[in-house]
Parts: C-alpha cells; sequence; structure tokens
C-alpha cells in the first residue's frame, strides 16, 4: 500500500533502484534503457561521475542559504556559463526549481517590464494551441493542450491563442511551405491586432515542440518572421526550452538554429540532467536593467530559488556538456538515430510521420498514410506502446489525447546525448518489437 499521490492513481508504478549511462534498472532486477531521458531530462544519462563528484563537494561545503541574504558562488559560476553560451544580448539569468516556475517566473518578467517602462495597459499573452508549458496555473493557461487545461479552464487567464506550427497535418496539400510560413504569421498578426497591438505582453511558443506532440520544429522562416513581428509592435517573444533546450537538437539552445534571439527563454530538464531539480530564465539585459533601474527589485521568488546543490549539479553537468563537445555527438547519433528510425518504419503503413532534430524524436501513428486518419481515441495506442516497450526494456515517452479536436498517438524519443549506435539499434529494434505487437493486437 503507497501513500504516495502517484501521477496516475490507478496503480503504483515499479520501484527504479538504480542508474547507471544509459540505463535504469527497476526493483526486480530488470533493465531499461532510458531512451527518453526522463521526460528529455537525462541528457548525461545515469550516475555520471563528474556531476556526482561536483554535488559531493558542494554537499560538504554548503548546501543551502537564503537568497535574500546571500548569493552563492556556484550560482554565480553558472549564471557566468549560462550566459556565456546564450543566445545575443541575453545576459541575466533568474534561477528557479523546474520548467513550469520557469515559465510562471518569465511571464510575470514580462508583465513587471511594461509596468516599469510605463505601459502597463499590456496585459495580454498570445500562445499556440498544442503546446505545452507546464502545468502551475499561469503556465497552464498559456499552454494550449486542451486535455490538461479542460477542468481548469474557468480559473485560468484568458490567453490568446493561434494555430501551432504542425506541417505534418496543417499544411495543405497545395501550399508551398513558404506560404504556410506566410499563413501562420498573417494569424499571428491578426491577432496581435485583435487584442490590440498596445495591449500584448509577450508570445510564448516552444522552437521545437515536445510534450504534446513530440518534437515538431516549425517551418523554415517562422521564427525569423515572429521575431520580426514582435518587434514591430513591441510584444515580447518568450521562447520556452524547458525540453527542448540545453543541447537537445543539436546546439545549446533551439532558436541558435533559428537565427533569433529570444527576450526571455526558459530552460530546465536538461540544464541540471536530472541531477537536481532546476530550471532558469535567461532575460535580455534590457529587461533586467528596467527593473533595476524602476523598483529595483524583481516581484517574485521561491524559497529554493538559485539552491546551491542544484547549481553545483547543473554546473557540472554543462561544464562535460562542454569539454566532451557533445553538441557534434547529439548531431552525429541524432542523424544516425533518424536513418534507423527511417529504415525500421518507412514500410510500415500506420507510421505517418517521423521527425525531429539532434537527439529530439517523434513517431507520430495513424491509422491511415494517405489520410493521416487517427486511430480511434479510446484505444490509447501510444499508453500501450510506452507499456511493451517498457516490458521489452526501452523507456519512451508516449503522447496522446484529442487537441483541436484531431486525436494523436505519438512517441518521444529523447535519449541520453552519450548513447552509443549499437545502444540506439536496441532502442529501435525494442520500439519497433513493441508498436508491431500493440498494432496486430489491436487488429492493425
Ligand atoms: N515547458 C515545456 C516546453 C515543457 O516541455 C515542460 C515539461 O514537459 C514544462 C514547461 C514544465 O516543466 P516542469 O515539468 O519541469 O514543470
Amino acid at each position: 500500500m503507497s501513500h504516495v499521490i502517484h501521477r496516475s492513481l490507478a496503480k503504483v508504478p515499479l520501484v527504479a533502484v538504480g542508474g547507471k549511462g544509459v540505463q535504469l534498472f527497476d526493483k526486480a532486477g530488470k533493465a531499461y534503457i532510458d531512451a527518453s531521458g526522463g521526460a528529455a531530462v537525462s541528457c548525461l544519462g545515469h550516475a555520471q561521475p563528474d556531476v556526482m563528484a561536483a554535488m559531493h563537494r558542494q554537499i560538504d561545503q554548503l548546501a543551502y542559504a537564503h537568497t535574500s541574504f546571500f548569493t552563492t558562488e556556484v550560482q554565480e559560476e553558472l549564471a557566468d556559463h549560462l550566459v556565456a553560451h546564450a543566445p545575443a544580448g541575453m545576459t541575466d539569468v533568474y534561477f528557479v526549481s523546474g520548467g513550469s516556475e520557469a515559465v510562471e517566473a518569465a511571464l510575470k518578467m514580462a508583465r513587471q517590464y511594461f509596468v516599469e517602462i510605463g505601459q502597463p495597459e499590456r496585459t495580454h499573452f498570445v500562445a499556440r494551441r498544442q503546446s505545452y508549458h507546464g502545468n502551475t496555473l499561469g503556465a497552464l493557461a498559456v499552454g494550449g493542450n486542451e486535455w490538461r487545461r479542460k477542468q481548469f479552464a474557468p480559473i485560468l487567464m484568458d490567453v490568446g491563442r493561434v494555430a501551432p506550427a504542425y506541417e505534418y497535418r496543417d499544411r495543405r496539400a497545395d501550399e508551398s511551405q513558404q506560404a504556410y510560413t506566410a499563413r501562420l504569421l498573417a494569424e499571428i498578426d491578426a491577432k496581435f491586432q485583435e487584442l490590440g497591438t498596445d495591449k500584448v505582453i509577450a508570445f510564448v511558443a516552444e522552437p521545437v515542440v515536445g510534450a504534446t506532440l513530440g518534437a515538431i520544429a516549425a517551418p523554415a522562416g517562422y521564427w525569423t518572421g515572429l521575431r520580426a513581428l514582435c518587434d514591430r509592435y513591441g510584444i515580447l517573444l518568450i521562447a520556452d526550452e524547458v525540453m527542448c533546450g540545453m543541447g537537445r537538437t543539436g546546439s545549446l539552445h533551439a532558436v541558435e538554429q533559428e537565427g533569433i534571439s529570444p527576450d526571455l527563454m526558459t530552460i530546465a530538464k536538461g540544464l541540471g540532467g536530472g541531477y537536481q531539480p532546476i530550471g532558469a530564465v535567461l532575460a535580455q539585459g534590457r529587461i533586467v536593467e528596467a527593473m533595476r533601474k524602476g523598483s529595483g527589485l524583481f516581484q517574485h521568488g521561491h524559497t529554493y530559488i538559485g539552491h546551491p546543490m542544484a547549481a553545483a549539479a547543473a554546473l557540472a553537468v554543462q561544464k562535460v556538456i562542454q569539454r566532451d563537445q557533445l553538441m557534434p555527438q547529439v548531431l552525429a547519433r541524432g542523424a544516425y538515430l533518424q536513418k534507423q528510425l527511417h529504415a525500421r518504419f518507412d514500410t510500415n503503413p500506420h507510421v505517418g510521420d517521423i521527425r525531429g532534430r539532434g537527439l529530439f524524436w517523434g513517431v507520430e501513428l495513424v491509422q491511415d498514410k494517405d489520410s493521416k486518419a487517427p486511430f480511434d481515441a479510446a484505444l490509447k495506442l501510444h499508453a500501450q506502446i510506452k507499456a511493451q516497450a517498457m516490458a521489452n526494456g526501452v523507456l519512451c515517452y508516449p503522447m496522446g489525447g484529442t487537441i483541436d479536436g484531431k486525436h494523436g498517438d505519438h512517441i518521444l524519443l529523447a535519449p541520453p546525448f552519450i548513447i552509443s549506435e549499437s545502444e540506439l539499434d536496441q532502442v529501435v529494434e525494442r520500439l519497433g518489437d513493441a508498436i508491431d505487437t500493440v498494432l496486430a493486437r489491436n487488429g492493425a
């Protein structure tokens, strides 16, 4: 009998007791290749010796000091490291304990910025359908994942909503990619006009969508167009890189591949690689300067911001990524995974789309490849595949639910950056077997 309120109240999950490299072990002694890094978290895998050593050193020195009294050397060093590798103009960092907290802090910082510079009439956020920005009330409000929002909708702030950048499903057959991008941007422009271009605080989006759709990047030109649109109206651009950031897509930040710099950027998961809970907001200098010159205080805060243990773990993770030059490795292994996924699934009549960047890949299942008709939502194929993959000894991250009236069964892969080609072969083989088994079981 467990007294923990588990994610699923229906059953107590297996007990994890250990981890080493890309593997996790349960209490019964079964090993799993952690091909989703939990939820795109464990970028260095498990029990990385340099990270563990740094954490031991930190706990011997200082575990906690409240930030209203002190800063710590480790927090300062981590901020220096992040700023040194940040997109252009991002000079300041605010530390929190996870992704949702980072999004909350970014939303409040954006609002406070406009109050400080004398534009308090800016009160609206605009975000996309089929996005996920976290589970706290502010983050849930900007998120566009209907099943997560449904029962809380009456108590969420009103957010302007536009289409996702979901080319596989939403680009018309007779439409060029350029025309599709232009259509998406025109809709955002129209939404800004509808709400009042001087009433909007910020546009919030994930450069590569993770937790709702599985590794979907926007079409070419979308982010540069978005940057230009926001600049035209003085609206802030918030890039939520909680899942796709910190090297997951093959560059430290996914926006680097789009050639733009956001005003605020949220990071989390891969920042601490799962060794400690940590997230952060990176901000353009002018935003922090406005608060410094204005009220002199960011009106926000949590007990554990800048936690020394979390900062020590994150700093060690980031130093290993740099020392071991893992970004080229993510690109190379990502290209290998892409090739193997296509080799295994291109002939499968129910694998509609394979997409991703770096070591961030999504596989979308459909009943029919031509019409892209999804499977019956009640089957919960994605959940069945997760369970079968686990039985086969591989962890993948399933996503489903009805969004925009369309059901989706998506499987996300986000393995540790250190995964080898032969381990990737095993991932594809075990996942492939799980998908075949589940499709056969459901008569497909
Ligand atoms: N933002 C994005 C893009 C995410 O993918 C997630 C989590 O999956 C969050 C925010 C919320 O992060 P957390 O679960 O750490 O609160």
